[in-house]
């Protein structure tokens, strides 16, 4: 267990070899600031530096798992700690905003995708855009049969959000159907594509997250980071990384044109055609 205090999560150890960070947002349907996304970097690090954890899930708390970034109450970066090696955060244009999202966004969820240690997900109900942040840097998915995945943000005049693996998590046809449309997709369809590992009815979800968590634990650390060493240097050798540096970089793009033209990071006329298709 930890003793670190914490506003925006829980940590807990539900089974043997079994630790469990819980979103506990629920006012807010798990909305990210800043503050989450540290806290949820330190209970990665708690889970991974205790050699009694060989297992981590991450789950979330009330009807949805993350309606995405809260874009209305971002942190202060000087109140962080950084994991990365970014820096003027409070420079002027893209400079300092391409800092923020350098750190807060892609580099917290490439560390969290590279924990020498199997990570599931534990999903419920709506996943939007930045929710999907926290979900695909995850090993494994179980979601409940209520859980549907969107990323509707190409109507505010960007890519998609900032970890940009879809083509990866669902294929290169379905990746471009859910930005191009803003769609959400459904558990089923999740599974059909191979971005979600089970799919099992709300009230099984906590057990068998914790179950399958359990399972996997019996087996030697070393096999199991070994294993997703592999897994994840294959995707790296399709070139991963790499296209996820790409994405971003034509996602400040689309911030940058949004600033020149409307005067801020998005088409502010995004909000009215996804809230009229919700
Ligand atoms: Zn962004």
């Amino acid at each position: 267990m930890s003793d670190v205090e914490w506003t925006r999560i829980r940590y807990d150890t539900p089974a043997d070899g079994v630790a469990r960070v819980t979103l506990a947002r629920p006012e807010t349907a798990n909305a990210q600031d800043y503050l989450m996304l540290s806290e949820l970097n330190q209970a990665f690090d708690v889970a991974s530096k205790d050699d009694s954890v060989r297992v981590i899930v991450l789950a979330a708390d009330g009807k949805h798992f993350s309606s995405g970034h809260d874009l209305r109450a971002n942190n202060r970066m000087e109140d962080l700690e950084t994991i990365g090696t970014q820096c003027h955060f409070d420079a002027e244009g893209a400079e300092g905003y391409m800092a923020r999202e350098a750190e807060m966004y892609v580099g917290l969820c490439w560390r969290w995708r590279n924990i020498a240690k199997p990570t599931i997900a534990q999903v419920q109900g709506k996943v939007i855009a930045g929710g999907l942040m926290l979900v695909w840097p995850m090993d494994l998915i179980v979601c409940s049969e209520d859980a549907t995945f969107s990323d509707p943000v190409v109507a505010f005049g960007v890519n998609g959000h900032e970890y940009f693996t879809h083509p990866y998590e669902v294929g290169a046809r379905l990746a471009k159907d859910m930005l191009f449309t803003g769609r959400a997709i459904t558990a089923t369809e999740a599974l059909q594509h191979g971005m979600v590992s089970r799919v099992v009815p709300r009230d099984e979800l906590e057990s068998a997250a914790v179950e399958l968590a359990a399972h996997i634990a019996k087996r030697p650390m070393f096999g199991l980071t070994l294993a997703k060493q592999s897994v994840n240097n294959t995707l790296d050798a399709m070139g991963m990384y790499t296209a996820i540096q790409s994405a971003f970089g034509l996602h400040h793009v689309g911030h940058s044109h949004n600033r020149i033209r409307f005067g801020g990071l998005v088409d502010p006329s995004g909000i009215d055609v996804i809230r009229s298709e919700a």
